[in-house]
């Protein structure tokens, strides 16, 4: 069967069960999944769906035998747009396979899973449905809970220090002819937003992840709206009705009406979460672009410290994050003789990160995924020495076999090379395209480790 159809088989699942499954009193699990921009969340949720819909290649999930049936339903969020899984997947897999749009904004889609009981009274009980609702939105958002206790000139001085220190020099040169003590005028509000958002962009081109408002950078429904009309400006004795004022003014509205709202009425409901990292891109750019990684997993783990949010928990009814899983992305593009290791690096910033957030919640946990594994793998002899290879098509058509180089296997031993990189050159041009696959029955997209992962993620609540 080719896996362009797969969609079409989970969405049949599920009219043939129609509503004998639907029952108020099923669990749900609200998953989120969030990481940063090009993290790989779109290509996880679409594969983690297909996957759970056709379990063949999920031998990990130890609940798998007892699952009668996994389908799709209407989500419960009718205010949300819904996970576009059927456009991906055909993206994924179709006849010329290509990757989807990256995610945008927070979507959601539900998935339900039927499942026998295990344990003792198995024979007793009848089949349970889980409704797993996955929440996927930017981890660029979650970043934002850092603003809610600056005020707008703490948060000015903070950004301004940001930019400079990532080079940011166009939002410098913007700044130049503006007046923070002159009327506000809309053009000019609009002008400085514009550059400042250019200037943010190219700071997360140049490797920095903890980038303020996230919105900037991925607006969402609210892109143009005076609520992300505004920039950080010098400090100013700047009169009523100035520019400066009304920055300051936006920058509270952006706090209330935008990161507050998205806390109190998407993220404290989440029950299970993973984080998606693309550690390799940060290795790949350098020792910089790895603290900035640092920093910004440990941002994230302070915005699921249960201390912390407990504001927002009092007005949802007190649910707590129980799990978080955090997923080295993309490790196709390694032979598995590297995936241990890379593994380890996360484990490594994950731990220092907890350390620092100062976290006691939630379980946590690391792994080394490929969503949709786009490589095969080979052995050569290469000046008398085996080389693990991954080959692959890349983006541009080329048919490659690669190495990247070892990672290290201590990862205390990470520490630049002479030119301040860890892996060698072939890494740039790493970026291979969905191969063309021919499945199974039963058998979900190929991919290494999704099972683990939803084994940690779901498994237990099956
Ligand atoms: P998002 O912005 O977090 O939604 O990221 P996407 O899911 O759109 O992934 C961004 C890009 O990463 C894709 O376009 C692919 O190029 C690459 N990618 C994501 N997952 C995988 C994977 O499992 N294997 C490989 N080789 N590339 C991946």
């Amino acid at each position: 069967m080719v896996i362009g159809r797969l969609a079409e088989t989970a969405l049949d699942a599920a009219g043939a069960l129609g509503h004998a499954v639907t029952d108020v009193f099923d669990p749900t699990l609200r998953l989120g999944v969030t990481g940063l921009s090009r993290a790989g969340k779109t290509v996880f949720v679409t594969s983690l769906v297909a996957n759970l819909v056709d379990r063949g290649r999920m031998p990990g999930l130890h609940a798998g035998p007892r699952i009668e049936a996994a389908f799709l339903q209407p989500q419960p969020d009718d205010a949300v747009p819904r996970f576009d899984y059927e456009t991906n997947l055909a993206a994924l897999t179709g006849a010329a396979p290509h990757w989807p749009e990256g995610t945008r904004s927070i979507s959601t889609l539900r998935l339900s899973v039927r499942s026998r009981q295990g344990g003792m009274l198995a024979g007793l009980r009848g089949a349970r449905t889980l409704h797993v609702d996955i929440v996927d939105y930017p981890g660029e958002w979650l970043l934002d809970l850092a603003l809610l206790p600056l005020d707008y000139e703490a948060w000015s001085a903070r950004a301004l220090g940001r930019l400079t220190a990532w080079g940011a020099g166009g939002y410098r040169a913007a700044l130049e002819t503006a007046r923070p003590d002159a009327p506000m005028e809309e053009p000019e509000a609009r002008r400085l937003a514009v550059a400042y958002a250019a200037a943010l962009g190219a700071a997360r081109e140049a490797g920095a992840f903890d980038l303020t408002p996230g919105r900037f950078l991925l607006p969402g429904e609210m892109e143009g709206s005076p609520a992300l009309t505004f920039a950080p400006l010098p400090p100013s004795e700047a009169p009523r009705g100035s520019l400066a004022r009304e920055f300051a003014r936006r920058f509270e509205a952006y706090k209330s009406r935008v990161v507050r709202p998205f806390f109190r009425e998407h993220f404290a409901r989440i029950d299970r979460q993973v984080v998606l990292v693309d550690v390799l891109e940060a290795l790949r750019r350098g020792p910089r672009a790895m603290e900035e990684l640092q920093e910004a997993v440990t941002d994230i783990l302070r915005a699921f410290n249960p201390g912390r949010t407990g504001w927002l928990l009092s007005l949802v009814g007190g649910r707590r994050i129980d799990r978080i899983l955090f997923a080295a992305t993309k490790a196709d593009h390694l032979h598995h003789a590297q995936h241990a290791r890379l593994e380890a690096i996360l484990e490594r910033i994950v731990r220092a990160a907890r350390d620092r957030a100062d976290f006691a919640g939630a379980e946590t946990r690391t792994v080394a995924l490929a969503a949709l594994r786009a490589t095969t793998e080979e052995e050569r002899e290469v000046g008398g020495e085996r080389v693990g290879l991954v080959r692959g098509t890349l983006e541009d058509g080329r048919a490659v076999a690669l190495s990247p180089g070892d990672l290290p296997d201590d990862p205390a031993r990470l520490v630049p090379g002479p030119e301040g990189r860890w892996l060698d050159g072939d890494y740039d041009v790493m970026r291979f395209r969905p191969a063309p696959h021919t499945l199974r029955r039963g058998d979900g997209p190929p991919h290494i480790r999704m099972d683990r992962a939803a084994e940690f993620l779901i498994g237990d609540r099956l």
